[in-house]
């Protein structure tokens, strides 16, 4: 008998939000992806989230073998910050639901840190194994950035569930390294799987038509994807754009949206201001996920200022379009990007190295393709059901079902 059925635990990240919004970015993308990659192979996946303002349904089918159940705990629209206290009673409620249908679940995923808690005592419970992806971890985003405040409670919690959880996903070196480094992880126990893209959704397309349909003329795009939060470095972006040799024909388009109320789009917004490009950037907001390829495509450069990615999805979307990406040299964005085949990667705090990459790409269309087949070909390698195919491994070796395992990322 192989592995059939697995719990995953997404507490705040629901995969029916939409991303790119708020706090609502590549888990939620994550684990909708995977799930219906290891849906379609056969494996029937409960997603526990927590019920929020958005749902109409408690129960949702999202696709073959794939359902998100909406469990309730604190106010609907309770603030990430404030979730932790809720943890026990999250914990209570699957259970019950639990109980209440006879399900048994082979394995228990789970995502982020305050998932990790509670996987952690359901795979307690039910005596399976407990696979834990962490998406960031707080010692990590308080090394990349002075000012990032975590609750004391997040690394105490990461520490924890880093020594008793039976695997544990990185998604790239970097991130495997920091464990073991600053958390005492054993790194025979963390396995690489990289995030995946949906190569049928973000795939290259005719530019003009996807420039027509966007009503842009013949500026040349630099594109922002993600949500806007300081941890991202939009500053960098518009220092990029200000340092450029001649930003005559040239837009930025920002896609993405803050919290809302947050004020870090106006922070950004004046610094534009102050820089002289408040008419050189458009601020679209948060766009569809399905979308979004039109962008990418209509782009010359997809540019990833970050201060940290633990992975960086809006790399791998842009390369799966064929676009070149210009990134910060962080996290799991040096493992995506190879250095001057599918983009660059430039250090923190140079937009003069930032400008001077874009300018490269911009006005060289023959760099501008190599740069952007060599990324298709990568990203290539990793569609969902390559990543699900990794993650099934896992799964499988945990509980006692090896199958062969070529995980060669
Ligand atoms: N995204 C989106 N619409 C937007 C902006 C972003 O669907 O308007 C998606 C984007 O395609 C990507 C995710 O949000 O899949 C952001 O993921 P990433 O790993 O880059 O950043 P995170 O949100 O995890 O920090």
């Amino acid at each position: 008998m192989s592995v059939r059925r697995a719990a995953f635990i997404t507490l705040h990240a629901c995969p029916l939000a939409a991303p790119g919004q708020g706090k609502s970015g590549g888990m939620n993308v994550y684990v909708r992806q995977l799930a219906a990659a290891l849906g379609d192979m056969g494996m029937q996946i409960d997603i526990f989230t927590r019920e929020h303002s958005d749902v109409f349904n408690r129960i949702e089918t999202i696709g073959p073998n794939v359902r998100v159940i909406h469990i309730k705990a604190g106010p609907p629209d309770a603030h990430v910050g404030d979730l932790y206290a809720h943890l026990p009673e999250f914990l209570e409620q699957v259970n019950a639901f639990r109980e209440e249908e006879g399900l048994k679940y082979d394995v228990v995923h789970s995502h982020y840190w305050l998932s990790s808690w509670i996987g952690r005592e359901l795979s307690k419970v039910m005596g399976v194994p407990h696979l834990v992806t962490f998406h960031t971890l707080a010692l990590l985003k308080m090394q990349s950035r002075a000012g990032e405040v975590e609750q004391a409670e997040r690394p105490v919690i990461e520490a924890e569930v880093i020594a008793t959880a039976d695997r544990i996903i990185a998604f790239s070196p970097h991130e495997r390294d920091a464990m073991v480094r600053l958390y005492g992880a054993d790194a025979a126990k963390i396995s690489l799987v990289p995030c995946g893209v949906d190569l049928s959704v973000f795939r290259p397309l005719d530019r003009k038509t996807a420039r027509d349909r966007l009503g842009l003329n013949g500026d040349k795009i630099l594109l922002y994807v993600g949500r806007v939060e300081p941890l991202k470095g939009l500053e960098l972006l518009i220092e990029t754009a200000a340092q450029m040799d001649s930003e005559d024909g040239v837009r930025v388009m920002v896609v993405g949206a803050d919290v809302n109320g947050d004020g870090e789009t106006d922070r950004v917004k004046l610094l534009a201001k102050e820089r002289d490009l408040e008419d050189q950037i458009d601020f679209v907001g948060q766009v569809d996920h399905n979308e979004l390829p039109l962008y990418y495509n209509a782009a010359d450069v997809c540019v990833v200022p970050s201060y940290y990615e633990s992975f960086g999805l809006v790399a791998l979307e842009a390369m799966a379009c064929g676009i070149p990406v210009v990134a910060t040299r962080v996290g799991g964005l040096s493992t995506i990007i190879q250095h001057g085949s599918t983009g660059y990667l430039k250090p923190w705090r140079c937009p003069d190295a930032f400008a001077n990459s874009v300018e490269m790409i911009i006005s060289s269309d023959g760099l501008q393709q190599s740069l952007g087949e060599a990324g298709r070909k990568r990203a290539e390698g990793m569609g969902w059901d390559n990543v699900a195919a990794m993650v099934w491994d896992e799964y499988a070796v945990l509980t006692g079902h090896p199958t062969k395992g070529d995980n060669n990322y």
